[in-house]
């Protein structure tokens, strides 16, 4: 685990990789936006904004949201370990649905070497179920 990563909550994990997968360069997401994402009121996602502020990993001007260069690393990094969690669980019979859910609580937690070796031990695959690579999203 980067030393980034080592430091966010389940909420803020939840809205670095809302942003990153929902957001886009031209269009960049607002707080309401992203409050409907993550099912949680606005005053709420603007507070773990604020945090994630602090730490970092996103900047917000005139109402919109963008992830610091490092922010995306964060990101980009927490996703490949979601996808090889899903691809683990979803090889071990566990449904899509699932696989999701659960990875989503353990993938910001876990070291990427860790994920690597997964990786290689499941058959390198180069998709995650959901059809999104798992190297280089980028
Ligand atoms: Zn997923």
């Amino acid at each position: 685990m980067a030393i980034n990563e080592r430091y966010l909550t389940k909420r803020e994990r939840d809205c670095m990789v809302s942003i990153r997968e929902k957001g886009t360069e031209d269009f960049p997401l607002r707080l309401n936006e992203l409050a409907g994402i993550l099912k949680i009121s606005s005053p709420t996602t603007l507070n773990i904004l604020r945090r994630l502020e602090v730490k970092g990993m996103i900047t917000s001007s005139r109402g919109m949201i963008k992830l610091t260069e490092t922010g995306r690393e964060s990101a980009d990094r927490i996703l490949k370990i979601h996808r090889v969690y899903e691809s683990l669980f979803c090889q071990s019979g566990v449904s899509e649905k699932m696989a999701c859910n659960e990875a989503s609580l353990v993938d910001y937690l876990t070291e990427e070497q860790t994920a690597e070796m997964v990786l290689h031990r499941i058959g390198d695959p180069k998709i995650c179920p959901h059809g999104k690579p798992i190297r280089d999203d980028s």
